[in-house]
């Protein structure tokens, strides 16, 4: 099952097309009887002048796990509340003041990760764009949406096995064959479009076992999802949310013990990050920029918003003679609105968004939401995150691997984009992106 949908470009295949085409050609690796995972895999390259080189990269007992709490706030990994994460996190190497980058949400941090560069050479600014070309609001979850090279790429070219086990359909859809080994998340949860942490670590695990790559790339999404969701988020309780916390650390500690088990983990490095943190709001804070834009007679019916949670993305769709014009009104209008914390011409050099990402980019308060274009349905659930009251992130090294630091704690800011290059220095790969990285390596 795709949710992504009709969403597609007319004959592209999507990353559950290519997975089917090779379960039926054979090339899907089946797990063991019993577990009843697959696995869709590449066939690596061989029989090449470089295959040499590549096998004997291949050798190296390394390990780098990559964990994503998705939507985790750093306060919530406590001794308390998620004991094995909060061990894991200071007998390794902390980093208190981390960050999520603009704009805070999954796609873009997940593939800054896994890029180590910035929007404005991955493509990939939001979740949510406007399309110019296909002229519809939609999610950057097409693979061919993601233009820059990762470091899962970069590995498999040195004949490395990587793996991605994503929990949500649209990351899924963005990393799509990159990876060596992929699971498609499953099952897949109705409305929030993510499989349990559950059967995510379940997936997990048996790649390690089945597949045992070099690099894994794990999103779990249930301490997000039961964010957004839950209805005691404003008011303090965060009742859901307390329980999948508890449940996703338990679940980390057993990924773990198995690495342990295996006798991987004296040779691994543990990075667990989340992507973004989460803000709550109430429904008589929500900011509507449709309403106010429209009455404009410039702007009016030549808008368009890229609603994402806590940041809307707005692209003129007028005349490129008006466009200096619209951007000061838009800016203007926004600025004026309750609940708006800043406004933004997106080609403000610290941004580094893109053109993917509109004309004008506004972020909201901490405890407010954007609904666009409808106040009322266009965004109805308490919990999101886009804006700067979700940069702050939990950010951490462990693994047995000697060259990770214990005990330690830096006063450094590490962000999502540091993930790759930390990688790709981990494994000693030698050389960089063209225009280097934009992170910088943590170990
Ligand atoms: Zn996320």
């Amino acid at each position: 099952m795709c949710g992504c949908g009709d969403r597609h470009a007319p004959g592209e295949p999507t990353p559950y097309d290519v997975g089917r085409a090779e379960l039926a050609t054979g090339r899907r690796t089946l797990l063991k009887a019993g577990s009843g995972l697959a696995f869709s895999t590449a066939a690596l390259a061989a029989g090449t002048g470089a295959a040499d080189a590549r096998s004997a990269a291949a050798k190296t007992r390394k390990r780098v796990y990559v964990l994503v709490v998705d939507g985790c706030l750093p306060e919530e990994i406590s001794g308390g509340q998620t004991p094995h994460l909060f061990d894991l996190m200071v007998s390794g190497q902390r980093f208190a003041k981390a960050q999520s980058m603009p704009i805070m949400e999954t796609i873009p941090n997940h593939v800054m990760m896994m890029t180590g560069v910035r929007p404005d050479r991955s493509g990939v600014p939001a979740n949510s764009v406007y399309d110019r070309k296909a002229k519809i609001v939609r999610d950057l979850d097409r693979s061919s949406d993601l233009r820059a090279d990762t470091v899962i790429e970069r590995l498999n070219r040195r004949g490395l096995r990587t793996g991605t086990v994503l929990s949500k359909e649209y990351l899924y859809g963005i990393f799509g064959t990159r990876a060596t080994a992929r699971w498609e998340p499953f099952p897949v949860l109705p409305i929030t479009g993510h499989a349990p942490d559950e059967f995510t670590i379940q997936a997990a695990m048996a790649m390690v076992e089945d597949v045992d790559p070099h690099l894994m790339f794990v999103n779990l999404g249930d301490i997000d999802r039961y964010g957004h969701a839950d209805i005691t988020g404003p008011l303090g309780a965060k009742a859901d949310r307390r329980l999948a916390l508890a449940k996703t650390d338990t679940y980390v500690q057993r990924f773990v013990d198995l690495l342990k088990s295996r006798g991987l983990w004296k040779h691994s490095l543990l990075i667990v990050l989340a992507d973004h943190s989460m803000d709550w709001s109430t429904t008589n804070r929500v900011v509507s920029l449709s309403g106010p834009l429209d009455d404009d007679p410039v702007l009016r019916g030549r808008v368009q918003i890229a609603d994402n949670g806590g940041a809307d993305l707005l692209y003129w769709t007028g005349p490129t003679a008006q466009k200096d014009d619209a951007v000061r009104r838009m800016l203007r209008i926004a600025k004026a609105q309750p609940g708006v914390l800043s406004a933004h011409d997106r080609r403000q050099a610290s941004l580094r968004l893109g053109p993917e990402a509109g004309e004008v980019v506004v972020f909201c308060r901490s405890g407010w939401r954007f609904s666009d274009p409808d106040p009322r349905t266009s965004n109805p659930i308490p919990g999101n995150h886009g804006h700067p009251a979700t940069r702050p992130i939990p950010f951490f090294l462990n693994g047995g691997h000697p060259s990770v630091p214990r005990y330690a704690a830096s006063p450094l800011v590490a962000q999502t984009v540091d993930v790759a290059p930390t990688v790709a220095r981990f494994f000693g790969l030698t050389g960089t992106p063209r225009g280097g990285w934009d992170g910088t390596a943590r170990i």
